[in-house]
């Protein structure tokens, strides 16, 4: 059996990722099965250049990490990966912040994590590198002499080439995901873009049922939609919270609903648009006042990114003065936390809101939607309602699906689903469920396992 090795920007500690959840459990998962690596950064940064790794060995899994050099923070990770590659593959060329030194600072680390590994591959050891700070992972392995089976799978979307030319790197980065044996997007628009991106830009590429033939290798691209543990989320929904149910009686005995939202404080979640919907809602139907509230929780994130404390100043003056306008005394119609909420909590909080709103300008996948469904009573469950460009809008049909531009829209949606009768709640819940579960994450990882091991990777190692 062939080790497996992870790789992706951040290593999560095996001794912990149950609290963090979904992906890190199910790569550990993996990885005490097949015993293997996870190479990745640590999480620091420091002044000056080390070769110094930290190694820690549970089970026979090692899990090795790399600080960054404060540069390599600026330029690769809050640079090429943050400021280019983030907003370029979520359509938002308006926000790309394109330096020559982002790149060269991406392809260096890149470089530099590629040369520290080599010495830890093994024979017939399988590479599994994640998502789009490290597209050129595999490339730079190359280039080392590795010849082992590698796969890509890209968290985030894949746009049409007309975007993605907007980095002037765009042919070196698609070439570089050719030099996968195996590269895997969410959905069937992303694998699309990818092929008519290769169609048409690569000049002796030829495809044919998912399998791409260039420069003498077999490039398999497939779509793979991630998903969550399900059954760990919806156990962690059913546990009690005194506080969450002192809540929720409260709102049940003055008849008042939840609407709940639980995004990073990221400008491709559409939150904004979300607090304009909420308003519209509520000036459209005055019959509502005092009767529901919106909970949104956004943790801080990439906070050195500009674009990002733009958007938390947005909304801050939008939960501001919508609060103002509508709010009285004994009632906040918009309640906004800016801080990170436990996973149990938050499993909590799903299963006790009346509506899930999950309405993203742009989403590779979303799993907040997947778990939103997860936490549900099957009994007496709530509404997803979804925006059309999450990826897992492709699977979850049966959500009320928004087009989150359309504030107006969106807003007589989160009516309707405020007052959608018990027995399409449930007919609606019961066939998300069963999607939810069919991209389960253990699924996903052993499919895309099944398909490296399957792949005609060289398998062997240069001396
Ligand atoms: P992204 O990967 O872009 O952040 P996803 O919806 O795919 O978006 O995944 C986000 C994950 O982070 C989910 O598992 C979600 O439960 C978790 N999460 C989001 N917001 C919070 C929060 N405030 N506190 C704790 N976990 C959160």
């Amino acid at each position: 059996m062939s080790r497996l090795v992870v790789v992706s920007n951040r290593v999560a500690d095996l001794r912990q990722a149950t609290q963090s959840g979904g992906l890190a459990v199910a790569i550990a998962d993996a990885l005490k099965a097949k015993g293997g690596v996870w190479f990745g950064w640590d999480g620091n940064t420091l002044e000056n250049e080390t070769e110094k790794l930290g190694i820690d060995r549970v089970g026979d899994v090692d899990v090795i990490s790399s600080p960054l050099t404060v540069e390599d923070y600026s330029q690769y990770y809050i640079g090429y990966a943050n400021s280019v590659l983030w907003p370029l593959f979520h359509y938002r060329v308006d926000l790309v912040d394109y330096r020559p030194q982002y790149f060269e600072g991406y392809m260096r680390v890149n470089g530099k994590f590629a040369a520290l590994l080599k010495p830890f591959l093994k024979q017939g050891d399988m590479v599994w590198v994640h998502d789009y700070h490290l597209i050129p992972f595999a490339e730079r392995l190359r280039a080392l002499g590795c010849r082992h089976k590698m796969g890509f799978f890209l968290h985030i979307p894949f746009p049409p080439a007309d975007i993605i030319a907007a980095s002037p790197n765009h042919a070196y980065l698609v070439e570089a995901l050719l030099q996968y044996d195996v590269v895997g997007f969410q959905t069937s628009t992303d694998l699309n873009n990818f092929n008519r991106y290769v169609e048409e830009n690569i000049p002796d590429a030829m495809g044919a049922d998912g399998v791409i033939r260039c420069g003498g290798r077999t490039v398999r691209a497939l779509r793979l939609p991630i998903g969550i543990d399900v059954a760990q989320f919806t156990e962690l929904a059913e546990k009690t919270f005194e506080d969450i149910n002192i809540d929720h009686m409260r709102r049940a005995i003055l008849r008042q609903r939840q609407i709940v939202g639980v995004d990073r404080l990221d400008y491709s979640k559409g939150i904004p648009e979300r607090f304009e919907a909420f308003s519209r809602m509520l000036h459209l139907h005055p019959e509502l006042e005092k009767t529901v509230t919106f909970l949104q929780i956004a943790p801080p994130t990439r906070e050195d990114v500009t674009a990002y404390a733009e958007i938390r100043m947005r909304l801050e003056g939008l939960s501001g003065s919508i609060n103002g306008k509508f709010g009285d005394i004994d009632w906040v119609p918009i309640r906004y936390i800016h801080r990170p909420v436990p996973r149990p909590r938050l499993a909590a909080m799903f299963r006790s809101s009346e509506v899930g709103l999950v309405t993203p300008l742009r989403d590779g996948m979303n799993l907040v939607a997947k778990e939103y469904v997860a936490a549900q009573d099957p009994a007496d469950p709530g509404v997803l309602v979804l925006s059309q460009f999450a990826g897992a809008a492709e699977e979850l049909e049966d959500a009320l699906i928004v087009n989150p531009h359309d504030t107006e829209e969106m807003g007589e949606k989160m009516e309707l689903a405020l007052r959608m009768p018990l027995e399409e709640r449930q007919n609606r819940h019961a066939r998300l469920l069963d999607r939810v579960k069919q991209s389960d994450v253990g699924i996903w990882m052993e499919t895309f396992i099944d398909q490296l091991e399957g792949a005609g990777g060289a398998d062997s190692v240069a001396a």
